[in-house]
């Protein structure tokens, strides 16, 4: 039985050709950091991150010249494009004239209900999706009436945080509730783990099914960063909450890609590309590890399919450890072992160690896709002697 709990149950939103919510995949997006007044460099930062398996690209529209760019970039993009827009609401109306995919945009920071309503009625003609996305570091200050309230019932400092947060969320919706518009999705984004993650808890309780966008705001750089954003985002996933998710990342935004797919493999939501196993190594190994498993991940990124591969440091237990792995290798001084499914099926010089395994996972891609049946899990045989060889 997975541990994963169902998902919560949403409508279904188009942006572009992407479906979000419901049954469909959890989409992954990103942010291009490139200037959005530069439609050239933002198209190609657009279409590397397409390339790496981004669905949906968000640009920041800050002014009109980037309003003016969006004609020169949306129709040429390969993924769908949602445009950031604060408070100036003709930004949000050129978004929609160039045929914008979606809009992340809260209606409550417009000041005028009129250019509100320009907005949303447009919108709905279009039927152009909006995401409502509150950031606590960015939310009006808490009314002492709302403080009362919670310290009343006892609220502890997250759950004061993550409940204003909502009510925050809530105060944008209906906006767009009153004026009939219901292509809305969601984000409630927070530094704070424990806000973050009461916050989506609170609302994925209230009686709505918007989708829900996750992300955990500024996570940081890329190692802290995509911690952070796997605790966050796997936590929610595995909560069954969440129909969308952006891993923000302080470097390049192909990297926030990568580690949104991880979260999403990790918790076997999605399956993409390649996933690779490597043993942290200790007093058995006896070759550089570390390096052969770095080149063998950045092989691993240009393989689409979705195929299990192990870099193991020893002879003696890797074939056994990594037994899951489609293909493997256990790497011994001055010679390698190549394995499949745990079955040993040649020896190689350690100088031909990578070759070999690249060789030997391309030759799997191509057996699956020949049809070839790979029977070497159930010719494995964990009890009996690990290193049976086949073949030398
Ligand atoms: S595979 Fe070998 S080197 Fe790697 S951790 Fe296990 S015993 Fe140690």
């Amino acid at each position: 039985m997975s541990l994963v709990a169902p998902r919560r149950p949403t409508r279904v939103l188009h942006v572009g050709n992407v479906k979000i919510g419901g049954d469909n995949p959890i989409v992954v997006q990103s942010m291009a950091t490139a200037d959005t007044r530069d439609p050239v460099a933002t198209l190609r930062q657009i279409r590397e991150l397409a390339d790496a398996g981004c669905e949906i690209v968000r640009v920041a529209v800050p002014d009109r010249v980037a309003a003016a760019a969006l004609p020169d970039i949306v129709p040429f993009s390969p993924v769908p494009i949602i445009a950031d827009i604060h408070f100036e609401h003709t930004l949000a109306l050129k978004a929609l004239d160039a045929g914008i995919h979606g809009l992340r945009l809260n209606p409550g920071n417009i000041r005028k209900p009129e250019d509100v309503r320009e907005v949303v009625t447009m919108a709905k003609e279009r039927q152009t999706p909006i995401r409502i996305g509150v950031n606590f570091g960015s939310v009006a200050p808490m009314p002492a009436d709302f403080v009362d309230e919670m310290a009343a019932q006892g609220a502890t400092q997250e759950q004061l945080r993550a409940e204003w947060l909502v009510r925050s969320a809530l105060g944008h919706i209906k906006i767009l509730e009153d004026l009939d518009f219901g292509l809305t999705k969601v984000s409630l984004k927070a530094f704070e783990i424990p806000v973050l993650l009461e916050a989506y808890r609170r609302f994925a309780a209230l009686p709505n099914d918007y989708p829900l966008h996750l992300g955990v705001t500024e996570a940081g750089t890329p190692k802290a960063g995509s911690v952070r954003s796997a605790v966050g985002i796997g936590t929610l996933l595995a909560m069954g909450i969440g129909d969308t998710i952006r891993v923000s990342l302080t470097t390049d935004p192909v990297e926030e890609v990568f580690v949104g797919y991880e979260i999403l493999k990790s918790l076997e939501l999605r399956q993409k590309g390649a996933t690779m196993i490597a043993c942290p190594t200790c007093g058995r190994v006896e070759v550089d590890l570390f390096t052969l498993a770095a080149q063998v991940d950045e092989y691993l990124r240009t393989v689409d399919e979705p195929i299990r591969v192990a870099v193991m440091g020893c002879e003696v237990n890797g074939p056994g450890e990594a037994r899951d792995a489609d293909i493997g290798l256990a790497a011994g001084r001055g010679k390698g072992m190549i394995f499949r499914k745990g079955k040993i099926l040649r020896r190689v010089d350690e100088a031909e160690m990578l070759d070999a395994l690249k060789a030997e996972i391309n030759q799997v891609i191509e057996d699956r896709r020949n049809g070839v049946v790979d029977d070497s899990a159930e010719r494995y045989q964990p009890k009996k002697p690990t290193l049976q060889l086949v073949s030398v």
